[in-house]
């Protein structure tokens, strides 16, 4: 994806050899199955090696295994136009100066028109060529850290990523924009929120599910509505801004503690869980929806805590689960286990046992809910209690995503038991919150504009 260099590797290069063709030939291939005619693309960094990818004359994509390939006939070549037409984004002292990071994703790519391959488009000139609109907002800087898409983010990404945010906060950035693929987006959101803390300035993290060649594409609308956010909002904390209701009237600002994405395709996918979220963005203006944020300021005081601890997981409980999976993870010197446990926090007793091992061996076991709305209430019952007494620390209404990265964040730091848990269960930003707001659950969390703008008249 980050790399349009024409080539293949692998099975698909040697594919490509055996028949003597190249990427950008025109082609006839053959397989068990009937044939296809189309132009060979470039795959993308992250593809696969078993397939070789032909952009056929409807415009569409299609991957075919190379072993099923039986012959390949070339009539041409046609090759891709890379260039993005590149304008010079304008420079204005009156404006505020954004950094935007570049890790991947959707976001950070768009197809050419006329073959179907995905192209980075990254520099500001390029923003400023296909999102025009960013130059009213900010002043603009790119740089780009990772050309990855998101599945393959990790703690070597998250310190990197903290490290650079704290020096760019440190040289005087107004804001920080980080594009980001969506698909673990909110794991990103929730490190950083514990790496990088008393940020002065926005941190804003921003994706598209729907790549920016395509007509519903949601890249400019979020990018726009970020880059304001990081520019021109008042909130200096990290945040996720994606499109919000199923119209695109505007983005939400979420809190990067309280976000998850929800939906595998929809564009309005980021919701707030627990909470409502922190604005709307559109390009006119910003509402903000709550004033518990922190404040913007002029000092550069950020501190940046890149700790991590690979040794944790998350462990999904479903019903039967066995002692030996918790067994299994302990004989593998997991250090830290996160149960997303059932109802208000529970699994089976079979697993008693195992998870008095398990905290007998010093590892860290928090209970978050896989419900995501609601607390973990572990008194209710008498199942919650006896799994407390066995050492299993109730997480309240963590999510159990941002339990993970905080407990790996912890875990990074130290081993004690009592200090891990101080660190647990002292909220660093809202990732627990002392209630839950009626109406977090339903307000601005994508409902159909016009019937939300009806209630308010009747509200009244
Ligand atoms: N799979 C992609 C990613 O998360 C999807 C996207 O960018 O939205 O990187």
């Amino acid at each position: 994806m980050s790399d349009p260099t024409p080539g293949y590797r692998g099975i698909g290069k040697s594919t490509l050899d055996r028949f003597d063709v190249s990427v950008w030939s025109e082609v006839e291939v053959k397989t068990g199955n009937g044939g296809f005619k189309g132009i060979i693309l470039p795959r993308s960094e992250t593809a696969d090696d078993r397939h070789i990818v032909l952009k056929l004359s409807t415009g569409y994509n299609v991957g075919v295994a190379a072993d099923s390939i039986t012959g390949i006939t070339a009539h041409g070549r046609r090759e891709a136009n890379y260039k993005i037409p590149e304008k010079e984004f304008p420079f204005d002292a009156g404006k505020s100066n954004i950094t935007l990071f570049g890790t991947g994703g959707t976001i950070a790519s768009r197809l050419d028109y006329r073959t179907g391959a995905v192209i980075p488009a990254f520099s500001p000139g390029e923003l400023y060529g296909s999102v025009p609109e960013l130059a009213d907002i900010c002043n603009l800087t790119t740089e780009k850290l990772f050309g990855v898409f998101s599945e393959n983010m990790g703690p070597e990404q998250y310190i990197r990523l903290a490290q650079r945010i704290g020096e760019t906060i440190a040289e005087g950035v107004d804001g920080i924009v980080i594009g980001h693929g969506t698909d673990t987006m909110h794991h990103t959101a929730a490190i950083l929120s514990f790496m990088v803390q008393d940020s002065p300035v926005p941190i804003v993290m921003v994706g598209s599910q729907r790549s920016s060649d395509r007509p519903s594409s949601d890249a400019a609308i979020n990018l726009i509505a970020a880059v304001k956010a990081a520019a021109q909002s008042d909130i200096a904390e990290v945040s996720v801004c994606m499109f919000g209701p199923t119209s695109d009237q505007y983005c939400l600002l979420h809190r990067g503690t309280r976000v998850r994405k929800m939906h595998s395709s929809y564009r309005s996918t980021f919701r707030t869980i627990g909470d409502v979220p922190l604005a709307t963005i559109n390009p006119e203006k910003i509402d903000y929806l709550r004033d518990d944020y922190k404040r913007r300021r002029d000092d550069r005081n950020v501190k940046i805590n890149p700790a991590f601890e690979e040794k944790v997981t998350i462990l999904y409980y479903y019903p039967n689960m066995t002692p030996d999976i918790v067994d299994a993870i302990v004989d593998k010197g997991y250090r830290g286990i996160v149960i997303a446990g059932t109802g208000l926090g529970h699994v089976n007793k079979p697993l008693y046992p195992a998870l008095d091992r398990a905290a007998a061996k010093g590892v860290h076991i928090y209970m978050t809910v896989q419900t995501l709305w609601g607390y973990v209430q572990m008194y209710v019952y008498e199942t919650g209690r006896e799994i407390m007494g066995l050492g299993v620390v109730p997480a309240a209404n963590m999510l159990p995503e941002v339990a993970f990265m905080k407990l790996s964040w912890a875990l990074g730091q130290t081993d004690d038991r009592d200090e891990v848990r101080r660190i647990m269960l002292t909220p660093v930003v809202d990732e627990t919150t002392e209630r839950e707001p009626y109406n977090g659950y339903l307000i601005f969390q994508g409902e159909i504009p016009e019937v939300q703008a009806f209630l308010r008249t009747i509200k009244r």
